[in-house]
């Protein structure tokens, strides 16, 4: 039986009633870009994560550039990040013109290893850009401290972790600025592109919301280039009423996990496990195996989805090779991009089919 890498079909069935009508009430009010909608939803948010403000933003992408520019990273500046992660991670880092500093992955985990970010602080150092990977929180307090030491301002690129905790608070308000995507493939996602920034910081909450029109709103005069990054009403509109199921939507991909650390108890495959100060969400659930490539192959040969996330480390890549110097190393980075595999994984994942792919798993390795 075939088993869809993600199938967003099956939660529209789930919310469509209440959508639909929102839709059409928006397209009355003829008004699209920052309105109430908007307004409304960045309470809300801001009231979910626990944050002073929350900016709504075009895309994941750009909370992080918007984010960058607010704490005046450019040229010449260094950013540190993690070796291992989706490719915009790294691009925002160049796309304001700052040098991305890779830092490997920790132990038995896929996100930024703290104990080896200190070696890579130079006078050139701007800010730290830590990515909560998979919906995993990295882990936070070493990183603030070593941040605070040197005054250094944090960046968390949490678009794969909404909802996510550190030490049983959501993250969202533990640095200057965590950005957040609405892509249709998160935990929490749009109809199309959207995202937002969330901080404590008047002065960051304030550039943005400037950044995010131009410089700034109503005036004729400008001191700084901003850009056009806005949410937009249908998506606010949309945003709204996921959130309210947001929660719920969590719980599920919890449970979905827990079935397959269960199912896949005892074979040579590592899951991610969970972790009690660590509240993942699970937007993606990722195991590692040796096998990789021959297992994703007989998976996707029965129909079963799955994905590679991510072949290629950064310091690997062709944009990015000529910020690594050549004694530096990512051991556990490269294992990770040889061996990690992305099962389904989605609220709506029915138990029998988690049974489908462990059996199949297990079939794999006879
Ligand atoms: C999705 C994602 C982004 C970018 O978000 P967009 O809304 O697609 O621009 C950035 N970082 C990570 C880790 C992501 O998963």
């Amino acid at each position: 039986m075939a088993v869809p890498f993600l199938d967003l079909k099956r939660q529209y069935q789930t919310i469509s009633s209440e959508i639909e009508p929102k839709l059409v009430q928006v397209a009355q009010s003829q008004r699209y870009v920052l309105g109430p909608e908007v307004d409304a939803f960045e309470k809300e948010i801001a009231a979910y994560l626990g944050v002073k403000h929350a900016v709504g933003v075009a895309s994941g992408t750009d909370a992080l550039i918007l984010s960058l520019k607010a704490l005046g990273v450019g040229h010449n500046d260094e950013v540190i990040t993690c070796d291992y992660s989706f490719f915009s991670s790294a691009g925002v880092i160049r796309w304001v013109g700052a040098r991305p500093v890779f830092v490997d992955v920790a132990k038995h985990s896929f996100n930024i290893d703290p104990a080896a970010i200190a070696k890579k602080i130079t006078k050139k150092t701007k800010a730290i850009l830590v990515v909560h990977l998979f919906g995993e929180p990295a882990e936070m307090d070493p990183v603030k401290k070593l941040a605070a030491k040197h005054g250094l301002p944090i960046i968390e690129d949490a678009c794969q972790a909404i909802g996510a905790e550190y030490q049983g608070v959501k993250i969202g308000g533990l640095t200057e600025s965590a950005c957040y995507s609405f892509y249709p493939t998160k935990v929490l996602g749009c109809f199309g592109d959207g995202g937002l920034l969330a901080t404590n910081s008047d002065q960051v909450y304030h550039a943005v919301q400037d950044l995010r029109v131009h410089g700034a709103k109503g005036s004729d005069d400008r001191a700084t280039i901003g850009t056009n990054s806005r949410l937009d009403e249908l998506q606010a509109a949309v945003l709204r009423i996921k959130l309210r199921k947001l929660e719920a939507w969590i719980a599920a991909r919890r449970h979905c996990a827990a079935k397959y650390r269960e199912l896949l108890a005892g074979l040579p495959v590592q899951t991610p496990q969970d972790k009690p100060h660590l509240g993942h969400t699970y937007n993606s659930f990722v195991i590692t195996s040796e096998k990789r490539d021959a297992l994703m192959a007989q998976l996707r040969s029965k129909e079963i989805g799955c994905a590679i996330y991510y072949s290629r480390p950064f310091h690997l890549m062709t944009a990015f090779k000529k910020f690594v110097k050549p004694q530096e190393k990512f051991p556990r980075s490269l294992i990770a991009s040889k061996s990690a595999l992305a099962l389904p994984i989605f609220p709506e994942l029915h138990d029998h089919e988690i049974e489908t792919v462990a059996e199949a798993i297990k079939q794999f390795y006879g």
